[in-house]
């Protein structure tokens, strides 16, 4: 069993009190567990909200996590991966840009994966039995760390049926192609009608697997490696995701495969923020629609307890009514070892 601390917020503006929890519950859990070394650098796993969102969890929340780690003397950075679909986050200087004008200045940022998504790491983890992945695309500078501290914020998601500390390691933490991998084939398809023939996809594929002088232009998936580059670079939206031929269960046993390389050899703390509840992702642009009233800060070494204890206390708010799908994640990632489903609410009054 699985220890999940747990602080009650009632709203989502009261910066001051989130900030004492987040306080609270890190130095409880540090005291007891003895998770980080803080002679190592300690990154800030965030999503830094897609432009117009107006829901994610703002940094003004994180400073006294900050703190804590600066009066501890280890070194700290927000640390985010590119996404894989056209917007302000695909390509590494807009996606700082749009972080910056949503506030994310206290300290450094790294864009784990490179300018274009082109950097990762794979982890091995055909020591687990999984299903679908053997190797797994890890943005490489996340890939690199020992320790993290990961910040979720717990919503509502259209493929996952919900968002929280398991998505935050696995979608948040793959490169691009680790992305496409996920969501989709792992390969893109190159649209012949929208193709302009500017050659810049050809240029930037590493394999010369985009086939751009001929008649009708193509991808050759006898080369391909799916590290998806040519989505982030094409200036006219002529290589896209194959988004519908991954289903909801294969998609979230995907993401608890991710979860688990991202994982693997580091000593990592989870956040989980219960407030701004929406229906929808952060990745979603313009306003969202909030579906259950705020609810707290929880704190775990486990992502799959914190999670499950997070689908919990919001069922249990809406007096037993289920406002997210997805929990079949749960059983899967236990099942090939990135946690545990049975967990301990222990609760910190603020
Ligand atoms: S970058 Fe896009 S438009 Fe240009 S050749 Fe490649 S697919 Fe065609
Ligand atoms: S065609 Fe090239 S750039 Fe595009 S995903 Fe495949 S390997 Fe990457």
């Amino acid at each position: 069993m699985s220890k999940v601390y747990f602080t009650p917020i009632n709203s989502y503006s009261n910066t001051k009190e989130i900030n004492s929890a987040s306080k609270k519950l890190i130095e409880k859990i540090q005291n007891q567990e003895k998770i980080l070394d803080f002679r190592k650098n300690t990154p800030l796993k965030v999503h830094f909200g897609e432009d117009k969102n107006n829901t994610f969890i703002e940094p003004k929340n994180f400073i006294e996590i900050i703190k804590y780690l600066k009066k501890n003397k280890s070194k700290t950075f927000y640390i985010e991966t590119n996404v894989l679909y056209k917007g302000r986050r695909t390509i590494k200087k807009d996606h700082l840009k749009l972080a910056k004008e949503h506030a994310f200045t206290q300290i450094p940022i790294v864009i784990a994966d490179g300018n274009t998504g082109e950097n990762y790491k794979e982890i091995d983890i055909t020591k687990h039995k999984t299903k679908h992945f053997t190797k797994c695309k890890i943005g490489k500078k996340i890939a690199e760390q020992k320790q993290m501290i990961v910040l979720a914020h717990f919503k509502g998601h259209i493929l996952a049926g919900f968002g929280g500390a398991i998505k935050q390691l696995s979608m948040g933490c793959a490169s691009r192609g680790g992305k496409l991998a996920m969501h989709a084939q792992s390969k893109p398809i190159l649209n012949p009608i929208k193709c302009k023939k500017c050659h810049t996809c050809e240029k930037n594929c590493s394999v010369n697997a985009c086939i751009i002088d001929t008649l009708i232009p193509y991808i050759d998936y006898s080369k391909c490696i799916g590290c998806a580059k040519c989505i982030a670079v094409c200036p006219f939206g002529a290589v896209q995701v194959n988004w519908i031929s991954t289903l909801p269960k294969e998609f979230r046993e995907k993401l608890a495969e991710y979860a688990l390389a991202t994982q693997q050899n580091k000593k990592i703390i989870y956040i989980n923020f219960l407030l701004n509840i929406t229906k929808d992702c952060d990745c979603h642009s313009g306003k969202q629609k909030i579906i259950t009233k705020d609810i707290g800060v929880l704190a775990s070494t486990d992502p799959v307890a914190i999670d499950k204890a997070s689908f919990d206390l919001i069922t249990k708010r809406n007096k037993g009514k289920k406002m997210f799908k997805g929990e079949d994640i749960f059983n899967y990632a236990q099942k090939i070892g990135l946690g545990k489903t049975k967990y301990k609410l222990i609760k910190i009054i603020n």
